[in-house]
Parts: C-alpha cells; structure tokens; sequence
C-alpha cells in the first residue's frame, strides 16, 4: 500500500511546493497533489513541517574497523539518522586496515554489517605506495579515493607526494572516479612552526598562525595544475580558506573537472570567537577568521563551492588535550554530524539562503560526488524514499545527551538552533522520529549507480 506524506513544503529540484510526496516499496512513486492522493493510501499528516530530501555526507570518519572507540557504524549512523542523513561515506584514514586495498574494504563491509542505521559507502585511500590498488578498488566499488599532501595525523596511511600522486593519476583518471584531496602543504606550515616554536599553544591565534592559508593555496594550485595534466576528476574537501576561490574559478571556467566543499565549522565559528585553550574547536585546515567565512558563504551562494559536509571526526575526548588547552598536543577534527542541517539553517536564516540552496548543498551535490545522484539526493520519482520531516520553526538547545555519536563532545554544546529534525526515512521507512529510533539498524552499503 502506498504512503503519502502531506506538507506545505515539499523541497522538490524545481521548487518548493505543497503536495504530497508518495511513497511506495521504498520508492518515491511521485510528487502530486494532495487531491491526487490515492483513496487507499496511508496518509501522514506534517502539516508546517517541510519535507527535504535525505542529506549526503560524504565526509565523515567512522573509524570503524580498529579504532571503533573513537567512533563506529553503530553510533555514526545513528547519529546521522538523528541529523536528517541518509547517506554517509566513510574516509578511508582512521579505520584498522585503512582501506587502500580491496582486503581492507572487504574487512571494513564485515565490520559493518547489521551495524548500519543509514545507508552507507567507503572512499578509498591514495597512499604513498598503493597506485597498483587503485584500479581494484574502483572495480571493488569504492565511489573515489581520498589523498593527503601533508602528515593526515596517523601513521598507517601515508602522506602521498607529488611523484607518487603522479604514478596514481593515470589509474585514478582511467577509474573515472573522483579524488578527494586534503589540499595542505608542508612547506608553509614548517615554516610557521619554526618560527612559533616559543609561542602561546594555549592561544587560538598562534593554532591559526601555524596553518597558514598559503598552505591551502599552494596545495590547491598544485592540483590544479596535475587536474590539467592528467584529466582526474577533482574534489577539494574541506575547504578553509577564501583566498583559493579566485584560482578555483577560474580552474573551472577553463573546464577543468573540479568540485569543492566546505563545513559547517568554517560557516558557523569565526577565529576571532574562538576561546583560547577551547581545542575542541582545533581541525586542519584551521577555522579562520569572520571575513573570510563570509566569503565562504558568498561562494556558495554563487556556486563556486558546491557543497557543505560535515568532516565529522571524533576521537576520544581525552584526546582533546582539554585539561592543558594545548592546541599543539590536541587531537584535531570536529563532531558534529547530528547537528549539521540545524547549523546551517541557523546560518541561512541571517543570510538569506533557504531550503532549495540546502537541498542542493546537503543532498543533490553530494549524491552526485559519491555517484548515487540517480538512486538519492532528490525528492523525485523513481528514487529512494529517503526524505527527512524537518520543523524550520521550534529551536533547541545543544546538549550532549542528544548528540548520539561515541562521545557526546561538540563545540556545538551549548548552542541554540532555529530548526528541528523530526523524522528521517530511509527506503520509507521511518528510521528517526521524534527522539527515538526504528527497531533495528536498516542501513545498508550503497552502490554506485551513476558515473
Ligand atoms: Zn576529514
């Protein structure tokens, strides 16, 4: 039998629109009018609440297999379906194996089974000596592979440099996936930290100093220029820093195959709010200062980033180096996946952005990077029920007993949002509602349905 939900707003690639999204064998079967509604079908009233479509992350670490006590399937995915995600995939770094062989994706599927509230994929790892793997693995299914120019803080998966990334284009270009690039050079960080040697690890100031934007820079050129040798599609995760985009742009009008993203960290904080000693607040590259998160948000709004994932990486919280305040000894990324969509909404409210540019940001763009963009991404017919019930009206305050990742620590703590995520269905099916959860974990991992 056939379910129809009813809202005023139904976020739809061509507008927002009243109607009734219809749903049927985990299918979206259309999005009609109310009158349109079969008489048998079981209805659901949302009345204000809106209706968007299930939010993508392609950038979260869920460090599952090997480090499942800094996060894990179980709890990641929970903490998605509570944050209107359908979909994670996982980065290839943090887990035990890392996955740069098909072996290592093979032990992370094992892991992962029956532990899944959303569905979920893996990117696979560039590294300094698993050009060979590449092909494998895109034969294997991964939707693209990730790489580091600079130290990715753990040592089992390496650091690639220019000569090794170029024994891996060719495989990469051939696979006619994407990579992924934390785009930092040394250089200029090596620089820095010679001369803050002495300085005051407690200041948020002397953290910022020692991540400079020429780091994100020059990294960015550099790609730039292998992108047009080698004809790779290119993504440029998490970017910080808005002296890049001019480059960017420019890459892209002369055709080069370049996708951008940035996080809610970046949008939300600013440097100059940011306490000292306050190292839950530490990431790599660094939040930088309010002029340039406003331009940040510009580019967004002009399209030269295409979307925002969260970067969600937990470790545990003494890691953190919370007791000492100590930016150079703390461990640096930043949780938050269940509070992404509410950040946002917050932010697009003071800057005049809605529903439509998240839907875009949140959903459609990132399906395309992960190569699901013809199964999700969109409330559309002939895709994947899954759709998030989503109240722009109430607000709440952050507490850590509604985080629902490992360990509830957040710079988000404390914050009050506009915005509530009701319910998220995945396939249909109710997997979040209300505070509680489906019965059993639901998710399951997906598959590339589109190049
Ligand atoms: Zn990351």
């Amino acid at each position: 039998m056939a379910q129809a939900f009813l809202s005023k707003r139904v976020v739809t690639p061509q507008g927002v629109v009243p109607g009734a999204l219809l749903v049927e064998a985990g299918k979206i079967v259309a999005v009609c009018r109310e009158s349109e509604v079969p008489r048998d079908a079981e209805v659901l009233d949302c009345g204000e609440a809106a209706l968007l479509p299930g939010l993508v992350d392609t950038h979260v670490h869920i460090n599952q297999p090997g480090r499942t006590e800094w996060e894990g399937f179980h709890t990641a995915t929970r903490a998605a379906a509570a944050g209107g995600y359908t979909t994670l995939v996982d980065m290839p770094l943090n887990c035990l194996p890392e996955t740069t062989t098909v072996a290592a994706l093979e032990a992370k599927r094992e892991s992962a089974r029956g532990e899944a509230w959303v569905d979920w994929m893996s990117w696979g790892g560039a590294v300094a000596d698993n050009q060979k793997h590449i092909l494998p693995l895109a034969a294997a299914g991964v939707p693209g592979f990730k790489c580091f120019l600079i130290y990715p803080g753990c040592d089992g998966f390496t650091m690639i440099d220019q000569q090794q990334l170029e024994a891996a284009l060719p495989y990469i270009a051939e696979s006619g996936l994407p990579l992924l690039v934390h785009a930092e050079l040394a250089g200029p960080i090596d620089e820095a930290m010679l001369r803050l040697r002495d300085a005051d690890w407690r200041s948020y100031a002397t953290y910022l100093a020692s991540r400079p934007d020429e780091a994100e820079l020059q990294a960015i050129r550099l790609m730039i220029r292998l992108c047009r040798e080698y004809r790779f599609r290119l993504h440029i995760v998490h970017l910080s820093t808005a002296l890049a985009l001019d480059d960017l742009r420019a890459a892209r009008a002369e055709g080069l195959p370049i996708t951008v993203e940035t996080c809610p960290h970046y949008l939300h904080f600013c440097a100059e709010e940011i306490a000292d000693g306050a190292t839950l607040s530490k990431c790599a590259p660094p939040i930088r200062g309010g002029a340039n998160r406003d331009a940040l948000w510009r580019a967004l709004g002009d399209g030269d980033i295409d979307m925002i994932v969260t970067d969600h990486s937990p470790c545990p919280p003494e890691m953190k180096g919370m007791e000492t305040g100590r930016f150079d000894l703390a461990w640096g990324g930043i949780a938050g996946l269940s509070v992404a969509l509410p950040v946002i909404y917050t932010e697009c409210l003071r800057r005049g952005f809605g529903l439509m540019e998240i839907a875009r940001w949140m959903s459609s763009a990132p399906a395309a990077l992960a190569g699901i963009g013809s199964k999700a991404g969109a409330l559309v017919a002939g895709r994947d029920a899954n759709f998030v019930i989503f109240d722009t009206e109430a607000s709440f305050e952050v507490v850590p007993g509604k985080l629902h990742f490992r360990h509830a620590v957040s710079p988000y703590v404390g914050e009050t949002l506009r915005s509530v995520v009701k319910a998220t269905y995945l396939r249909g099916e109710a997997v979040y509602r209300d505070g509680g959860f489906a019965s059993s974990p639901l998710g399951c991992e997906a598959t590339l349905s589109s190049l």
